[in-house]
């Protein structure tokens, strides 16, 4: 059966109650407005679901306690696909926090930076890990905070973005090192910037430094896809062939809006690849991945990476046991073309690099200790691949938290 495109024209009634208005005058379509009416924190989504979501009042004021430790957004584009009433939707729990985050195991499982991004940057903002290849990340803004987040780190103390003398720096960073052939604006999400900003920033790269691959890493076709619009699309026409990685995670999600940003993507010459993770009660099931994987293809966009859920701080409830994540990828194999079919990717705790789940890199196997030989150093890393400590995503719903540990 095909995955669903939401006709544009469908709020569901929590939605519709709120923003109503705002969609019949046509302002729902403008990308300035969606950021202006993000949702930062708990409470302010519980109370706009109303009683379409019930949830029992001791979870609810766990929730707001993990939401106040930490940082909370979403637009109301992204919002509206969640269907509260539906103990599988996925797209409440890539939102709203869970009381599992603030678990004490679940602190001491994960840390603030397992890549150690940080010591590897040559610029304030460029991280060059592998010879080839620099990470440039523009902002730590992002409109939709997705829990999983593997640089949650990033999310303490305001927003900000590279200046023009940063930028200049950075670029700068990048041209002295020939051996960088290949850049990746991320954040953050690079997107959510001004256009010209953006802009400016990739026609630099590109007058100052011989790349063959100029790639942009971002979630705006699924959490705000107003975004791609001419104005932007102009920006980033002098900077082709770009290249754009994003991260749906769910067929949900490509919602017909979604469809008609990655077609203008298309259009304007930007190569759109898949990067998902892999998140347990979420996309952990073979129609997960192939209903996802099809509505991706029919929207020009090739599946590319499926991550390992990385040992961030606080996203260990959400993490599929990398046995079992092999083992998915595997059973698409031969029932969808594998241009649909993503690498499940490890990426290497203490910077090693990303290596393929089941691939060559994979030397040894113990219980659940997965060892790889780094692809960068040669080096013997082990990687726990248990599954997650509590109940996945969704176990705060009433009925199922009650059985929990909470
Ligand atoms: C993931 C990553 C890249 C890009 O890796 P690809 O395998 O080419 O997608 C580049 N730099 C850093 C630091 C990364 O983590």
């Amino acid at each position: 059966m095909a995955a669903p495109l939401l006709p544009p024209t469908t709020l569901p009634p929590f939605a519709q109650r709120a923003w109503g208005g705002a969609f019949a005058s046509g302002e729902w379509q403008d990308w300035r407005w969606q950021l202006a009416h993000r949702l930062t924190s708990v409470r302010a989504i519980l109370d706009l679901l109303g009683d379409d979501f019930r949830v029992a009042p001791d979870v609810r004021a766990a929730m707001e306690r993990a939401g106040a430790a930490s940082e909370v957004s979403v637009t109301p584009c992204y919002l509206a696909l969640a269907r509260p009433d539906d103990p599988r939707d996925p797209i409440l729990p890539q939102v709203l926090p869970d009381p599992a985050e603030l678990d004490a195991a679940e602190q001491g499982s994960g840390v603030p930076d397992p890549f150690r991004e940080e010591e590897l940057e040559i610029a304030k903002g460029v991280v060059n890990r592998y010879p080839d290849r620099a990470l440039f990340l523009l902002t730590n803004f992002c409109s939709t905070l997705c829990r999983h987040c593997m640089r949650r780190r990033e999310w303490e103390g305001g927003f900000t973005r590279l200046s023009d003398a940063e930028i200049d720096a950075a670029v700068a960073a990048i041209a002295a090192r020939p051996a960088i052939r290949d850049v990746l604006l991320s954040g953050g999400d690079p997107l959510n910037l001004p256009p010209s900003y953006v802009g400016k920033v990739v026609r630099a790269l590109r007058e100052r430094c011989d790349l063959d691959l100029l790639r942009l890493g971002s979630r705006v076709p699924v959490t705000l896809p107003m975004r791609i619009d001419d104005e932007l699309l102009r920006e980033l026409a002098p900077a082709a062939p770009l290249w754009l990685n994003t991260h749906f995670n769910h067929a949900r999600e490509v919602t017909a809006e979604a469809a008609a940003a990655l077609r203008r993507l298309a259009a304007a010459g930007v190569v759109v690849s898949n990067q998902g993770v892999l998140l347990r009660g979420i996309n952990d099931g073979e129609s997960d991945q192939l209903d996802l994987s099809r509505a991706l293809l029919r929207a020009g966009v090739r599946a590319y990476y499926l991550h390992h859920c990385d040992p961030v701080q606080g996203v260990r409830h959400l993490r599929v046991g990398l046995a079992r994540g092999i083992e998915l990828i595997g059973s698409l194999q031969g029932k969808v073309s594998g241009l649909a079919i993503p690498r499940l990717t490890v990426d290497l705790p203490g910077g090693g690099g990303k290596v393929q789940a089941d691939g060559p890199q994979l030397r040894e196997r113990r219980g659940d200790t997965f060892v790889y030989s780094s692809p960068l150093c040669g080096e013997r890393v082990a990687v726990d691949g248990s599954e997650g400590s509590f109940g996945g995503a969704g176990s705060w719903r009433v009925g199922v938290a009650a059985a929990g540990p909470l």
